[in-house]
C-alpha cells in the first residue's frame, strides 16, 4: 500500500458522516451513544441530516417492508464510497419482530442494502455501537495496514 493510500484511507476512516436512522428502542442507544457521555464524534464520526452528505448509514430497530424501499433509496443518495452499520437484532435478523412472528417486518436490512458491520444485542450497549464504529473504521483503513511497522 502506498503512501497516498494509506494517508486516503486514514482520512476517511477518522471522518465518517453519518446519518442515523434510529427506529425502535434501539435508537435511544444510538443517541446515547452520540451524546455527551459516549461522544462518538471523537472518533471523527460527525451527524449529517442530508444523506447526499454522509458516507455512513446506521440503521437500528424495526424495519417494516413498507418502510424498505424508502430506506434504499436513502443509502442509494448517499456519497460513494459508503458504508453501513446495522445496530440490534431487529435491525439484524427482524429480532423478537422477525419473519417468525410478523409479515411485515423485515428479516434484516442486508436484504436490501449491503451492511459492513453488525452490532447484536437487543438492545446493545453504547460501548458496542462504539465497538462497531472502531470496527468499521479498522475495516477501512485494513486491519494490517493500521497496525503495520
Ligand atoms: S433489537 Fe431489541 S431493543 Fe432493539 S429495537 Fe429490537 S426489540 Fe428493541
Amino acid at each position: 500500500m502506498s503512501n497516498i493510500d494509506r494517508v486516503l484511507r486514514w482520512a476517511r476512516s477518522s471522518s465518517l458522516w453519518y446519518c442515523s436512522l434510529p427506529g425502535s428502542c434501539c435508537g435511544d442507544e444510538v443517541f446515547h451513544a452520540f451524546g455527551s457521555r459516549y461522544d462518538l464524534e471523537r472518533f471523527g464520526a460527525v451527524s449529517q441530516m442530508d444523506p447526499g452528505q454522509a458516507d455512513l448509514l446506521m440503521v437500528s430497530g424495526v424495519v417494516t417492508m413498507k418502510a424498505a424501499p424508502h430506506l434504499r433509496a436513502l443509502y442509494k443518495s448517499m456519497l460513494e464510497p459508503r458504508y453501513v452499520i446495522s445496530v440490534g437484532s431487529c435491525a439484524n435478523s427482524g429480532g423478537a419482530f422477525g419473519p417468525n412472528f410478523s409479515y411485515s417486518v423485515l428479516p434484516g436490512v442486508h436484504t436490501i442494502i449491503p451492511v459492513d458491520v453488525y452490532v447484536p444485542g437487543c438492545p446493545p450497549r453504547p460501548e458496542a455501537i462504539m465497538n462497531g464504529l472502531i470496527a468499521l473504521q479498522e475495516k477501512i483503513f485494513g486491519y494490517q495496514a493500521r497496525y503495520q511497522t
